[in-house]
C-alpha cells in the first residue's frame, strides 16, 4: 500500500472528498429495491498497479453487488468454453446507443439477435451458455473463473437475489422474447436464475481493480505472474467494455475517459488502463486496474461520482488510450 505522505495518494483522498459532494446528482437505483438501501453518499477507490502497489481511497471495503460487471466475466467465462464463433452467432458486438435494458432493437433488425454482451438482452444470451446443465454449475462456472482471477470466491447476496428475482418484469420480457427468437437455447426462468444470481454476486473495489489489471495487461496476471486469459478473449473483453460497457455513455465515456470500464447499477466501476510506454514515469499507475464504488447512479445507470472521478483520473494522469 502507498503511505498516506504519499502525493499521489494525497490528492486522491482530495478528489475522493471533492466528488463524494457531487453523489447528490445521482440517485441509488430503486427498481430493485434492496440497492436502494445502499447508502448514496458513498464513495471509494481502489487503484492496483502492475507491481502490486495498492492505493485505496474512501468507501473503497464497501461490499456491493457486481450487477452488470458481471457481464465481462460471464462473456469471458463464455468465451474460454466455446469457441468464439459459436458465441458471437448468437450475439453481436456492436454498440446500440440505447439503454441498458432496452427491448426496441431485438424486433427491429430481425432476426433478432441481440447486440452486444453488455445489453440486458445480450448478457442474458451470454448467461445460458455459460458451461454445465444446471443453473447451479453454470453460475458455479462463474464462480471459478472469478476465484481464478480474484483469488478468492465471491459471495452470493440472496437478499439483492431476490429483490430482483420478483420485479424483473423487463428482464423476463426481453428472455421470452429470445427464447421465442430461438436465442436462448435453455428456459426462460433458467436464464434469468443465472443472469439474476450473477448479477447478485458480491466484490469490493479491489476485487474489481484486480479484474481490471488482469485486463489491462490482455490477460496476464502481472503480480502473480500467469497468464490467466488467452490475450485473445481479454481484448475483446476490453473492445465491449469500451464500444459498450457504459450503454448510451459509452461513446461520452470514450471521449473523455478514454479508457475501457464497465459500470453496474449498484455503483461499481471497473475500469482498466493498459499500459503505455509514454506512461513510465507513472510506474504504478502504468498497467493498472481500478475499481471505483458510488452508489448514487445517473440516468445511464452509471456512478455519477465515480464517472467524474474517474475523468479526473484519466485527465490527471492522462490516462487516456486514445
Ligand atoms: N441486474 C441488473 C438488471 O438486469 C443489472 C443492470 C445494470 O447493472 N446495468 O437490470
Amino acid at each position: 500500500h502507498r503511505q498516506k505522505e504519499d502525493p499521489y495518494m494525497n490528492v486522491l483522498d482530495e478528489w475522493v472528498t471533492h466528488y463524494r459532494s457531487f453523489t447528490s446528482e445521482g440517485r441509488c437505483a430503486s427498481y430493485i429495491p434492496v440497492l436502494e438501501k445502499a447508502d448514496p453518499s458513498h464513495l471509494g477507490i481502489c487503484i492496483i498497479g502492475p507491481d502490486g502497489t495498492m492505493m485505496k481511497s474512501g468507501n473503497w471495503d464497501v461490499v456491493f453487488t457486481l450487477q452488470s460487471i458481471s457481464k465481462v466475466i460471464s462473456f469471458i467465462a463464455v468465451c474460454l468454453h466455446h469457441d468464439i464463433s459459436y458465441v458471437l452467432d448468437r450475439v453481436d458486438l456492436e454498440p446500440t446507443g440505447d439503454p441498458f435494458n432496452s427491448i426496441v432493437r431485438l424486433e427491429m433488425h430481425k432476426p433478432g439477435k441481440p447486440f452486444n454482451p453488455m445489453i440486458n438482452a445480450g448478457a442474458i444470451t451470454v448467461s445460458s451458455l455459460l458451461p454445465g446443465v444446471s443453473t447451479k454449475e453454470k453460475l458455479e462456472s462463474l464462480c471459478e473463473l472469478m476465484e481464478k482471477m480474484v483469488g478468492k470466491r465471491p459471495t452470493f447476496n440472496e437478499e439483492v437475489f431476490q429483490s430482483e428475482w420478483q420485479t424483473a418484469y423487463r428482464n423476463r420480457a426481453l428472455a421470452y422474447y429470445l427464447k421465442e427468437t430461438g436465442y436462448l437455447e435453455i428456459e426462460v426462468e433458467q436464464a434469468l436464475e443465472v443472469y439474476l444470481k450473477q448479477c447478485s454476486l458480491e466484490v469490493n473495489t479491489e476485487d474489481i481493480a484486480l479484474i481490471g489489471l488482469i485486463l489491462a495487461h490482455d490477460g496476464y496476471h502481472p503480480i502473480r505472474k500467469e497468464q490467466i486469459l488467452p490475450k485473445k478473449i481479454a481484448r475483446l473483453a476490453k473492445s465491449l467494455m469500451l464500444t459498450c460497457g457504459v450503454y448510451n455513455a459509452s461513446g461520452k465515456f470514450a471521449a473523455f475517459i478514454g479508457l475501457p470500464a464497465k459500470s453496474g447499477v449498484s455503483g461499481g466501476i471497473m475500469a482498466t488502463v493498459p499500459p503505455r510506454v509514454r506512461m513510465e514515469e507513472l510506474p504504478f499507475i502504468n498497467g493498472c486496474g481500478i475499481g471505483i464504488y458510488g452508489p448514487a447512479i445517473d440516468e445511464f445507470g452509471t456512478s455519477v461520482a465515480g464517472a467524474m472521478l474517474l475523468k479526473q483520473l484519466a485527465n490527471s494522469w492522462d490516462l487516456s488510450i486514445f
